[in-house]
């Protein structure tokens, strides 16, 4: 074999090599549910969107919002998140640890999570480890006395603006603005050179967040448009609107907080306000903003 050839064969491998690397390297999100509360709406709901909903199914239809963020961190879990995680064929032993947002029940239902819990059990040792405010983690115990059982689960308490490590990331919780019985948080994670946020539930959101996510480089922000395309100003109350997104996105970019390139995405999305899947996602993708839908997988980084 001559000289040329020989190095031709070693640079060939040495690049499908480092190929290999960085595709198994590169971490990604999965939207393991988009939808708000009214998950249920199109059942039974005669309106334009929810009829279209139930008459197409396919991406127009929505399990309660929770995101998937690789390698194992697994953000709000409820009712729907084991079919979630089925549908984006993660098995529950690949779930290192939970975020939760807030208590109210499209984003944390105890009985799931202790079922999500107990099947990881059965092939990775240890509890689970569920992080959430003080409202989720009281809950979460309270439920967890009244099994006769012991759950391999370990609550954690967060707090606003503290950072913790969790599945391989840096978690910044950030306060939210959406309910003023507890403290409602969303989560910034980062790890080396990569930023994710993950904004639901929430309103606009309080000074000191924007603070705290403008210290941040974000290569995905994922913003939650609950109430879509409604003007009244009472959707405004506790949750955004895509008036509201447009707004959030622009500053994000101004700020160049997202990076150059960067994704902007929205989900928890109302079936029965929000224009179903299929009518949106041309026209907000025309302007730069990605609709999710259940299942949609989108890497962090370039
Ligand atoms: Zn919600
Ligand atoms: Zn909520
Ligand atoms: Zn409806």
């Amino acid at each position: 074999m001559n000289a040329t050839l020989l190095k031709i064969i070693v640079v060939t491998a040495l690049g499908l090599f480092a190929a290999g690397i960085s595709a198994a390297e590169k971490p990604y999100v999965v939207f393991l549910g988009t939808g708000a509360a009214d998950i249920h709406a199109p059942d039974g709901c005669h309106c334009p969107n929810c009829t279209y909903i139930r008459e197409h199914g396919q991406r127009n239809r929505r399990r309660y919002s929770s995101l998937y963020v690789d390698p194992g961190l697994v953000i709000d879990f409820t009712t729907t998140g084991m079919a979630g995680l089925q549908a984006a064929r993660i098995a529950p032993a690949e779930v290192k640890c939970l975020l939760i947002t807030h208590s109210h029940g499209d984003h944390f239902d105890a009985p799931a999570i202790v079922q999500l819990a107990e099947e990881r059990a059965k092939k990775t040792p240890g509890p689970l480890p569920v992080f959430g405010n003080a409202t989720v983690t009281a809950a979460l115990k309270k439920h967890l006395a009244s099994l006769k059982r012991s759950v391999p689960l370990a609550p954690a308490e967060v707090t606003a603006y503290r950072d913790f490590a969790a599945g391989g990331w840096t978690c910044t919780p950030m306060l939210a603005n959406h309910d003023p019985s507890q403290q409602c948080l969303f989560y910034v994670l980062t790890k080396g050179e990569l930023g994710v946020l993950y904004a639901t539930d929430t309103t606009w959101f309080p000074v000191k967040t924007f603070y705290a996510i403008a210290r941040k480089k974000l290569d995905l922000a994922i913003v939650e448009g609950t109430f879509g395309p409604q003007t009244d100003p009472s959707y405004l109350i506790g949750h955004m609107t895509f008036a509201f997104d447009r707004l959030v996105r622009k500053w994000l970019m101004d700020s160049k907080t997202l990076k150059p390139g960067g994704t902007f995405a929205v989900t928890h999305l109302s079936l029965h306000w929000v224009p179903p899947y299929d009518l949106v996602v041309e026209p907000l993708g025309k302007e730069g903003i990605v609709v999710s839908y259940d299942g949609l997988k989108l890497p962090i980084g370039k």
